[in-house]
């Protein structure tokens, strides 16, 4: 595989990650005074694209998104440089990089996303001739659902390089809201969708919002295969063809003492399928290698990887 392969794109936000319970979820203010939030790199599609990094040969990976002129934008560059992820940012001076306040409950989580300068990425940037050299060099794409809310242009842009060029294009729907109240982004996007990556939630918030069937909706490149996939927490992950095909993966599952949180676990699987992906290897071992990686992320905390170089 040559360099950087996969571009990734989305919003690169701090998570400040805090253990509370139920009465904390209504009082946002007191969490960094009060409950010694521990500071992680988060945004979605930055963990799903650290993940990936992760298991893949150095080089590989390259991430783009808007932070701020910052400390917090220092942290995150640490992160990635952690896990081998390449980022070329957009730099803002005017505000600050974007954080998720991400309050774990027991094994759960609830996200509260403050976007900032993640939300002043602009399309002018991506069609630089130095951010565009990435994508044309990339042969495989992964963009997050929550950029929809950020700037649609700059995925058509990608996800129409990606279709003429016949390269796959794959999407997170990443949040139910997202289906809910972005219905016309991601409408405009998901026909360029060669994978389609999604939980539960948002696989039924797609069915109540849309009455089609995500894997046979009209698709721009023909010359590949819809294909979607949704985990389901520990319950089986799906995988649906455009033919009709579904297959079922069941989970190995932990012992509940061994589970730190769950926060990033739908990212971290991305980051596992997409490391296999991209390397030519098949769906079934694509899916096993997401379950892998997710499972060791969900003993860490926060959307995390093991700090010792695993081989997998
Ligand atoms: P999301 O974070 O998007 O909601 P899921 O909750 O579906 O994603 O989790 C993604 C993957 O993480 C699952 O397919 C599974 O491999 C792993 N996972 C999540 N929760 C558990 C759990 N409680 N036990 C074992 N594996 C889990
Ligand atoms: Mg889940
Ligand atoms: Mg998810």
């Amino acid at each position: 595989m040559g360099e950087y392969k996969l571009f990734c794109m989305g919003n690169p936000l701090l998570d400040i990650q805090v253990n509370g319970d139920e009465s904390l979820l209504q009082k946002f203010e007191e969490l960094v005074t009060d409950y010694n939030p521990v500071y992680v790199a988060g945004g979605a599609a930055q963990n799903a694209a650290r993940g990936a990094q992760y298991l893949l040969p150095p080089r590989s990976t390259v991430y783009v998104g808007c932070v701020g002129n910052d400390q917090f934008a220092v942290k995150l560059r640490q992160a990635a440089e952690k896990d081998g992820l390449k980022v070329e940012y957009m730099v803002v001076n005017d505000v600050p990089t974007g954080t998720c306040a991400a309050i774990i409950t027991g094994h759960n989580r609830s996200l509260v996303a403050n976007l900032s300068a993640a939300e002043k990425y602009h399309v002018s940037d991506i069609k630089t001739r130095e951010k565009w050299s990435w994508v044309e060099n990339a042969d495989y794409f992964y963009i997050g659902g929550f950029f929809l809310t950020v700037s649609v242009e700059s995925i058509l842009e990608v996800a129409k390089h990606a279709a003429e060029r016949n390269k796959p294009f794959a999407l997170n729907l990443s949040a139910a809201f997202l289906c809910q109240f972005f219905k016309d982004q991601l409408d405009s996007v998901l026909p360029y969708c060669d994978i389609l990556f999604g939980n539960e939630t948002e696989a039924e918030a797609y069915a109540t919002n849309h009455n089609w069937d995500i894997s046979k909706l009209p698709k721009v490149n023909s010359k590949r295969e819809r294909i979607v996939i949704i985990t389901q927490g520990e319950n089986p992950t799906f995988v649906a063809y455009s033919n009709g095909t579904v297959n079922e993966y069941p989970i190995t599952l932990i012992d509940k003492k061994d589970i730190v949180d769950t926060n990033g676990a739908g990212d971290a699987f991305v980051g596992g399928f997409l490391s296999q992906y991209v390397q030519g290897k098949t769906i079934d071992e694509s899916i096993a290698a997401g379950h892998w990686l997710a499972r060791k992320s969900i003993q860490l905390v926060g959307p995390a990887y093991p700090a010792e170089k695993l081989t997998y």
